[in-house]
C-alpha cells in the first residue's frame, strides 16, 4: 500500500478515485495532500491560497497548530465514549458555546443536516407539548439550504435539490427571502410552528436578509409563539464578524444550528437551545452515537475559545478589504454577504473564473451563479491582498 501510494501521479488517483467513490461530487481537478494556515498543496508541491477553507470549516487554516495539539491530546487519551456516559470535552464545549451566545443548552451531533434535523424535531415538539401536534409547518425561505437528509432537503427551498427523491417530510412552506406581507400571510393560514431561515443564504447565492424581513420574523415570533429556527451552519463561529450571524440583526432566536466552522475541520454539529426550548427534549427523543465525540468536541473548544473580539475585529477588516478592492472592480457587478462571506457577481461565468484561479494557484468556490469566498478567518493579510489581485485579474480577463 505504501510503496504503491509513492508510485502513482496524480492523474492516476484521480482516475482511482472516480473508479471507487460515488459519482456525487463535480470534482475541480486538484488533489491537496498537506497544508498549513491558508496554504495548501498539491503532490507536485504547488502553493495554492485557499479562500475556501473546505467550505468554512477550517477556520484557522490547515494543520492549525493549537487545533493539533487539543485533537492528538484527545485521541491519545480516549477516543469515543457512549453519550451514555459524561464526557470532559463535550461539557467544556456546551459551556463555551453558551457563554459566547447567550443560548442555554446545546445537543451534538455531527453535521449541519443533523443539527437542523434536531431544530425540527424539537421546534414540533415544543408546539405539539403547548398546542397538540397539528401545530407542526415550518416555513423556510426560497432558495434556502439546510441539508441533504431527506427532511432538510424538504426544509430546502430550491427545486433542483427535490427532484428525483420523493416523497417528503411533510409541513414546510417557503417564502421569498424579504417578502414580509407573504410571510404574514402564511403564518397566519398555516398551523406554524417555527420559522426557519439563514440570516445569509449561503448555497442560495450569499444573500442576506433585510433587516425589516428578520423585524417580522420576530414581531410573528412574539405574536404567535412561533419559534425562530436560525441556520448558522455556514455564517455562525465568527464568519460573519460575530459569533452568531443573528447577533447582526438583534436577533436571539430560540434554536440556532450549526457545524462547518465549529469543528475547525472534524465533523461536528450543534443545536443550541434558549430559554422556551432549553427543557423540550427529554431522555430517549433524540440521540447521535458519535455527537460531541472527545476528540472532535476538543477540537472545536479550541476553536471557540479563539472566536473573540480580536479574531472578530480581524474579519470585519479583511471584509471590509475585500469589499473596497472588488466593488466596482472591472467584471465585477456586485458584491453579497458579510465578514468572510463573500458572494461576487461577474459578467464573465463563474466556473470558468474559478478554474483559471485553481490553475494560478487561488481557490474559490460558486453560490448559484455567483462567486464565492469563505477563506480562513485568520488568513494573512499578504495572501488575501496576493489572492485578491489575481482573483481580479481573472475576473477582469473572463469578462472581457
Ligand atoms: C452546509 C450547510 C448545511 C448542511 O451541512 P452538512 O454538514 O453538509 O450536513 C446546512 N445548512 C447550511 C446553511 C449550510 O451551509
Amino acid at each position: 500500500m505504501r510503496e504503491e501510494k509513492e508510485m502513482m501521479q496524480e492523474k492516476e488517483w484521480k482516475a482511482l478515485s472516480d473508479r471507487y467513490i460515488a459519482g456525487t461530487y463535480a470534482r475541480a481537478d486538484a488533489l491537496f495532500v498537506r497544508g498549513q494556515g491558508s496554504l495548501l498543496y498539491d503532490m507536485e508541491g504547488k502553493r495554492y491560497i485557499d479562500l475556501c477553507s473546505g467550505i468554512g470549516v477550517n477556520i484557522f487554516g490547515a494543520a492549525d497548530p493549537v487545533w493539533v495539539r487539543a485533537v492528538t491530546e484527545q485521541a491519545a487519551l480516549l477516543q469515543h465514549v457512549s453519550n451514555l456516559y459524561y464526557t470532559e470535552p463535550q461539557t467544556l464545549l456546551a459551556r463555551a458555546l453558551c457563554q459566547k451566545t447567550g443560548m442555554d443548552r446545546v445537543f451534538f451531533c455531527n453535521s449541519g443536516a443533523e443539527a437542523n434535523e434536531c431544530a425540527i424535531k424539537t421546534a414540533r415538539k415544543y408546539a405539539s407539548d403547548r398546542y397538540g401536534p397539528e401545530r407542526n409547518v415550518i416555513i423556510t425561505l426560497k432558495n434556502s439550504f439546510h441539508g441533504r437528509t431527506v427532511t432538510t432537503i424538504s426544509a430546502t427551498g430550491q427545486e433542483v435539490f427535490h427532484k428525483d427523491f420523493g416523497p417528503f417530510t411533510g409541513g414546510f412552506v417557503y417564502v421569498e427571502p424579504g417578502d414580509q406581507g407573504e410571510l404574514r400571510r402564511l403564518a397566519e393560514e398555516y398551523p406554524v410552528c417555527a420559522i426557519m431561515a439563514e440570516m445569509v443564504l449561503g448555497e442560495g447565492g450569499v444573500q442576506a436578509l433585510p433587516q425589516s424581513f428578520v423585524d417580522e420574523m420576530m414581531k410573528l415570533a412574539r405574536e404567535k409563539d412561533i419559534l425562530i429556527i436560525d441556520d448558522e451552519v455556514q455564517t455562525g463561529n465568527g464568519r460573519t464578524g460575530r459569533y452568531f450571524c443573528c447577533e447582526n440583526y438583534g436577533l436571539k432566536p430560540d434554536i440556532i444550528s450549526t457545524a462547518k466552522g465549529l469543528g475547525g475541520g472534524l465533523p461536528i454539529g450543534a443545536t443550541l437551545f434558549g430559554e422556551k426550548t432549553k427543557d423540550v427534549l427529554t431522555p430517549g427523543t433524540h440521540g447521535s452515537t458519535f455527537g460531541g465525540n472527545p476528540v472532535c468536541a476538543a477540537g472545536a473548544l479550541s476553536i471557540v475559545e479563539r472566536v473573540d473580539e480580536a479574531l472578530l475585529a480581524g474579519v470585519e477588516e479583511r471584509g471590509r478589504y475585500l469589499r473596497q478592492e472588488l466593488e466596482g472592480a472591472p467584471g465585477v457587478l456586485s458584491v453579497s454577504g458579510m465578514g468572510l462571506m463573500a458572494g461576487i457577481e461577474t459578467k464573465g461565468p463563474a466556473p470558468e473564473i474559478v478554474k483559471a484561479c485553481l490553475g494560478r494557484g487561488v481557490v474559490l468556490l460558486t453560490a448559484k451563479e455567483k462567486l464565492r469566498l469563505l477563506p480562513p478567518l485568520n488568513i494573512p493579510m499578504e495572501l488575501l491582498k496576493e489572492a485578491t489581485a489575481i482573483l481580479k485579474e481573472e475576473i477582469a480577463r473572463a469578462s472581457s
